[in-house]
Order: C-alpha cells, then structure tokens, then sequence
C-alpha cells in the first residue's frame, strides 16, 4: 500500500495509523491541512474490506472537509478518522477509550466529531481520554431548542437555506410549488422535507427502508417512488441526501430536474460530471458548500457563542452559494470548479 504516492494523498500534512491490540482497535486519522485552523471531522467506522480502502475514504474524505471549512467561513482545517470494523459488532468501550488516546495523541491538531457508525455516545466515552471529542458540550440548536449533539438538524437547515437560495437563482421564484425529488430520508432528508413542506413544496420521495417514505407520504403528502427512479423522476429540483456518487455516467442523462441540491456528500462521481451538469443547464450546489450546516453547528458549541448567531452563519450558506453561481456563470466554468477555486484562495491565500 502506498501512502505519500496514494492518489488521494494530495498534499495531506498528517497522516497516522494507529492499532491497539487488546480493543482490537485499528484506526488512521489523516490531516488534509491546518491553514486556518486545527483540523476537524468526523469519525467514521465501516467494515472496510482492507486498510487501503479505509485509507482511500480517510484521505478523501479528510481533504472535502478542508474545502468545507474554508467556504463556511470557518477558523478550521480538514481532517477525518476511520475505524476498521463492524459499528454493530465489533464496537467496545475499550475500544473507544483507545481511539480517544489516539486522537490525544496529535495535540489538538484534529477535533474528533460523529460520522456512520459513531455516535455522541460513543464521542462521551472518547472524551474521558481525548480533550478533542467534539459534540459532548452541545447547548443549542440553531433555533434556540435544546440540543443532543447531533448536528443533522442545522445540515438540514443549511440544505433548505441552500435549496430556497438555488431556486431563486434559476427560476426568480420562492418555493412555493417547487417539486423536489429528495433521494434518502435519514436524519438530513426526512428534515429537509419537512422545512420544504412548510415553504410550500411539493415532494417526491425514495428511500430504500419503506417506514421511511411512508411517514413522508402521511406527514407531507409526498409522492413516493422507487429508489432506483428518483433521480429521472419530472421535477424542479434533485436533493441527494443519501449516499455519494449518485451523479455518475450512467445517471446524469436521466436527470430532468433543472436544479440539484442536496446534502449528500461528493455527490458527483467525477468532478467532470459538474461540467456536465452546466452543459445541461442544471445549476449544481456543490455539496460541501450546501450541506456546511452541520460543522458550522459544531464550531458554534465548541466557542462563546448563541443560537441567533448559529442561525445567521447557517443562513450565510445561501449568500455563497449565489456568489458560487454567479461567478461561476461569469466565468463560463462549472460550480463544483469556481468553489474549488474559492476555497483553495482561502486556505492556500492564493
Ligand atoms: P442517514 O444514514 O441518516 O440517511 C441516509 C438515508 O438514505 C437512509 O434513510 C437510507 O435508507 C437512505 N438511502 C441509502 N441508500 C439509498 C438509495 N440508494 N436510495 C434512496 N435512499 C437511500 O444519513 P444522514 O445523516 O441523513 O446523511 C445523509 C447524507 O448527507 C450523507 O451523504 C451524509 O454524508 C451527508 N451529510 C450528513 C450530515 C449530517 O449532519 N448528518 C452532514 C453533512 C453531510
């Protein structure tokens, strides 16, 4: 396996591997870059089929949150851990107690936060070994209520603000009798429906478990479609909060929306498809830009601060995302690329 020739290497500043035999920990946490800050990223634990896959999605995922940093305004760098094993089975105590004296070990350098597989409990026990749990001191959501330190729900709002923001670009209009298609009903989703639903939206819905579409068909009036159709299905606006990849080679011509909006992460499956997208004339929210919600609420809990000023950072999302699309339609150059480019003139200063 190599590392500094890994084709996701890409100027990584840290990269550490870490094993504890008696948990059966086996983890990398990989630092992108701490230009503007200590980096921060969640924690994610997947069976990977081997150590170079895990090493694929750590770095990979480790540079996306670099870029997110930067275009939400945010003091902070990229970094993301993996843990190699079954969440449902090999999960321990110990096991967690080890991680929190990995992340110990680089200083501060990365904040640990929840990804799949890891939950706020899971960071509580980590935090008896490691200052840099982060998600453990949550006070308050972005609407004043309480929170629990999951921060789906501002990643939902972002992705509305995002949604409501995209819109009104391409179409001059608000939501009202918009039609998205949103692929997935998790935690972000199911959320995001909802906000959409109280602006006026009509919804068309997929996921792959039923109990899911069904309480969106009840609660919001949504249409429900298969899981393989959502992408193809008539509408205004497709919102991919479901897994990556989902604009890809054999997808994007079925795509009739005009706009795509979501909050999934690395939503195109080669960063060719956003120039393919532009060529259609769908106008792409780049992901990290739209679904930046839910770091901006952990950078909030994590420093002096309050809901109102939680709320108005989230809503800053819709304001770059239309100096995205500006930019990039003066420049004749694909969204994904013009915040590329923003991004790397924050944190390189270009
Ligand atoms: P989640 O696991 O709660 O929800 C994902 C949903 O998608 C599930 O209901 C799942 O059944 C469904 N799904 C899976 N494959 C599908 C398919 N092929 N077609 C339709 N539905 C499918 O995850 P989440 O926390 O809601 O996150 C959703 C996406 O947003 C992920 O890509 C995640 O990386 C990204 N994201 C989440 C956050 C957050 O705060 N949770 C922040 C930034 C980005």
């Amino acid at each position: 396996m190599s590392v500094f020739e890994h084709n996701a290497f890409d100027g990584h500043e840290h990269v550490a591997f870490y094993q504890d035999n008696a948990s059966g920990l086996k983890a990398i946490i990989a630092v992108h870059n701490t230009n503007l800050g200590p980096s921060l990223g969640g924690c994610r634990m997947w069976p990977y089929a081997n150590s170079e896959e895990a090493l694929k999605d750590v770095l990979r995922l480790s540079k996306g949150m670099t870029y997110k940093a930067a275009m939400a305004n945010l003091p902070q760098g990229g970094g993301k851990s993996v843990i190699i094993g079954d969440p449902r089975k090999d999960k321990s105590e110990a096991m967690m107690l080890a991680m929190g004296d990995f992340v110990q070990s680089l200083g501060g350098k990365y904040i640990c936060a929840e990804d799949s597989g890891i939950s706020v409990e899971n960071l509580h026990v980590m935090s008896q070994r490691t200052d840099f749990a982060s998600g453990i001191n949550a006070k308050f959501r972005y609407d004043g209520s309480p929170s629990d330190g999951n921060p789906a729900p501002s990643t939902a709002y972002g992705v509305f603000v995002g949604v409501k923001a995209s819109v009104a670009h391409k179409f001059n209009s608000s939501l009202e009798g918009v039609t998205v298609a949103i692929q997935g009903l998790g935690h972000v989703g199911f959320r995001l429906a909802e906000h959409l639903h109280k602006a006026g939206a009509k919804l068309i819905v997929a996921d792959i478990y039923p109990d899911n579409v069904a309480k969106a068909e009840q609660e919001f009036g949504a249409k429900v479609v298969a899981a393989d159709e959502i992408h193809a299905v008539e509408c205004d606006v497709f919102a991919p909060c479901a897994m990556g990849a989902s604009i890809n080679d054999s997808t994007i011509d079925a795509i009739k929306a005009k706009v795509v909006a979501g909050a999934a992460n690395n939503q195109l499956a080669e960063e060719k498809h956003g120039e393919m997208l532009r060529a259609k004339g769908i106008l792409y929210a780049p992901d990290y830009v739209i679904n930046a919600g839910g770091v901006i609420d952990i950078y909030h809990q994590r420093i002096e601060s309050t809901a109102e000023d939680m709320r108005k950072h989230i809503e800053g999302i819709g304001t770059t995302l239309s100096e995205i699309f500006t930019r990039a339609e003066s420049e004749g150059t694909a969204a994904n690329i013009v915040a590329n480019t923003i991004a790397e003139e924050r944190f390189l200063g270009k």
